[in-house]
């Protein structure tokens, strides 16, 4: 599906947050969001979702302004995976997803939201813990559970905050190689705020770089990731290499200078 996002404005209690935010995002595509903490990431996915209502501008999917959905239709269209969840009310791996199904049940649940369930567990390789309890998984099984609840959910757009931030090495690559492998064969997009602009720069299509609540730079990772917009937006010196084809973000050591203002 299409977003057309334009003019987005947003302000916690009259702090601006997001400042006239414009944004397409194509069909099929994976779209990563990077950016300083602070810079608006979340915000904006909780925009698309709707979980904040912005005070100016409009978010269009495939042409429909986003307020004109209802709660129904916005969560069969969208599923959005939050940074966290502290706590869960005790409920099993299985009980957790199946709740990604609720767009679409009646008074039960049917055995094609059970198959569901079972292929997303299994998409996400975490059958062997359906039966545990959620609260008790570590950071990153908790990460891969909820991804598992929005994609029972048969989205067409997928927002994930920062999905590898509780994940070591191999189970980041696995997490990005799986949202990739869904936006392919599904045809779905997905949004990512992600910090590892070396994740972004190996799998998104495109990169949106936010700074201070605006849009910075936006284009494809070659467009967006280099040295210039990184130092204007992080205030790191970095170098820019390109091996097999791929681009790398390496860090320089810090001037003696900026660490004189730590
Ligand atoms: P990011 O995800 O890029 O780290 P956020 O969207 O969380 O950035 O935050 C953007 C700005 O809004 C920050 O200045 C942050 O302090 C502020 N902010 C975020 N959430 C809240 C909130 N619930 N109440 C007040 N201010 C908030
Ligand atoms: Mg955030």
């Amino acid at each position: 599906m299409k977003i057309r996002i334009r003019g987005l404005e947003f302000s916690y209690n009259s702090i601006p947050a997001l400042k006239k935010v414009t944004i397409d995002i194509h069909e099929s595509e994976m779209v990563a969001i990077v950016g300083p903490n602070g810079s608006g990431k979340s915000t904006l996915l909780k925009c698309i979702d709707r979980i904040l209502k912005p005070k100016k501008g409009v978010i269009l999917i495939n042409g429909k302004d986003i307020k004109d959905f209802n709660r129904i239709e916005i969560a069969r269209t969208i599923g959005y995976v939050p940074q966290s969840v502290k706590q869960f009310f005790p409920a099993t791996v299985f009980e957790v997803v199946l709740m990604g199904r609720r767009p679409y049940l009646g008074w039960r649940c049917s055995r094609k939201d059970i198959e569901k369930v079972f292929d997303v567990l299994k998409t996400l390789n975490i059958e062997n813990i359906s039966m545990r309890d959620f609260n008790e998984l570590s950071g990153g099984q908790q990460q891969k559970v909820l991804i598992a609840r929005a994609l029972a959910q048969e989205p067409e757009i997928l927002l994930l905050d920062e999905p590898t931030a509780n994940l070591d090495i191999k189970h980041q690559l696995e997490v990005m190689e799986i949202i990739r492998r869904i936006v392919r064969k599904n045809g779905i997009t997905a949004i990512v705020a992600i910090h590892d602009l070396n994740l972004a720069s190996r799998y998104a299509d495109r990169i949106v770089m936010m700074k201070d609540g605006k849009v910075f730079a936006a284009g494809t990772p070659e467009d967006v990731l280099t040295s210039a917009n990184i130092e204007s937006v992080y205030d790191v010196k970095v170098r820019i290499i390109k091996l097999s084809g791929r681009l790398y973000v390496i860090p320089l050591d810090p001037s003696k200078s900026s660490i004189d203002r730590l």
